[in-house]
């Protein structure tokens, strides 16, 4: 089997990073130098804008797990092992097992929303800094925060489950009422979790003690669940026709007198639209965060370690081209060390920078520092310098009521 060959990378710990400049240690240190990062002009030929590379780290504000954080699922959560694709794609009983979790974190999963360091991404768009996204994330709240950026979804969005044989894409919403009602037993589990308060709160040792284990990508762990229990239905457009296989031979799509798909079925099978261990990107994803990085001058990368090569590759990809690149992540990154290898050593931010402040309050703070020349010079101009000014400024209601909505 495939799966003894394939490791989960970097499970254990980095080793800590070099701040870079050494002032960045602190959070007014970091904004000064994250300024100069974005003022100074890119080395000569690259465009002067900055793409923005992002993981798991970056939602933990929102309340989500990550994998390699202090409370990451691999370090809260030793024995988890994620689901691998071929297993997902040749096994029934796997399915069950990972849309029963699946059933079970969605809830949570889709009341959770964008942090401040999203919104503050949306803000250095508007402020003409930053052009592009490419995330690991596959919670959607980058699209959702500042749809007004491109944002490469690399491993894919839990939000649609897509059909592996017509490619078909099904909200995960109308998908959750449909696995609710083929469970009802799980549906009233559900319900009860979610009184009780176990699928809430945030402390992972209070959830142990529930008998829940949160992980990322909003997957729950029951120990002792009856899995094997659950129903799934099957692609809505292969159960009207079964589709040709790639073999010639007709799929086989069946279900049961309530919808759930029976095990004989090889077509018309639903899967959550991410790239799964073990899986590929598809060429087309790939060749846009290729072109995010090469239509960029600079590289910003926060709250992933850069642990899968998919990601890796992009910061080595911007690297290669000469691009300044900045790292906020708390603990170490993979490699990064070759980032910064060739910077001039009093350099104070403009060729790159390093640093473990956290995302939701740097971010926000940094957005804040880069909007104030822009105010004094306009209050300047006024004579009744009103002490709100900076702060009416910001506060324009349309964009107020977008977050709320949002
Ligand atoms: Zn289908």
């Amino acid at each position: 089997m495939p799966t003894s060959f394939m490791r989960i990378p970097y499970r254990d710990l980095l080793p800590p990073p070099n701040i870079i400049p050494s002032s960045a240690s602190t959070l007014p240190g970091a904004i000064i130098a994250l300024q100069e990062f974005f003022h100074n002009p890119p080395p000569s030929g690259l465009p002067t804008s900055t793409v923005v590379l992002t993981g798991a780290g970056l939602s933990v504000a929102s309340g989500l797990a990550d994998y390699r954080g202090v409370k990451g699922t691999y370090r809260v959560n030793k024995t988890h092992r994620p689901i691998y694709h071929h297993e997902f794609i040749s096994s029934h009983e796997t399915r069950k097992r990972y849309w029963a979790r699946s059933f079970l974190g969605w809830t949570t999963m889709s009341m959770a929303n964008p942090n401040s360091g999203h919104y503050a991404i949306r803000d250095l768009g508007k402020l003409g800094v930053v052009k592009g996204v490419i995330t690991q994330n596959v919670d959607s709240f980058h699209p959702r925060a500042h749809p007004d950026i491109p944002t490469v979804e690399l491993h894919g969005y839990l939000r649609s489950a897509v059909c592996i044989t017509c490619r078909n894409e099904y909200p995960r919403d109308v998908f959750q009422t449909e696995l609710a009602r083929l469970n009802p037993v799980w549906k009233d589990f559900l319900k009860e979790a979610i009184s009780s308060g176990a699928l809430e709160t945030e402390d992972p040792n209070e959830k142990r003690t529930r008998g829940v284990k949160m992980n990322a990508d909003g997957d729950v762990e029951v120990p002792g669940a009856p899995y094997t229990t659950f129903r799934y239905p099957a692609c809505p457009t292969c159960l009207t026709r079964p589709p040709p296989l790639a073999d010639g031979t007709k799929g086989v799509v069946e279900v049961d007198q309530d919808g759930a798909l029976e095990p004989i079925s090889n077509a018309g099978i639903l899967k959550p639209a991410v790239v799964m261990f073990g899986d590929s990107i598809s060429p087309e994803v790939k060749h846009d965060a290729d072109k995010a990085i090469d239509n960029a001058g600079r590289l910003l990368v926060m709250g992933t370690s850069l642990a899968t090569y998919s990601a890796w590759r992009l910061a080595k990809r911007a690297k290669d081209r000469g691009m300044p690149i900045a790292v906020i992540n708390m603990g170490g990154v993979r490699g990064e060390e070759a980032f910064f290898t060739d910077l001039d050593p009093n350099q104070t931010g403009g060729q790159g920078v390093r640093t473990e402040i956290s995302t939701e309050s740097l971010l926000p703070a940094l957005v804040q520092a880069m909007r104030k020349p822009e105010a004094r010079s306009r209050r300047h101009h006024h004579h009744h310098d009103a002490p709100h000014a900076v702060a009416f400024e910001r506060t324009n209601p349309a964009e107020v009521f977008k977050d709320f909505l949002s």
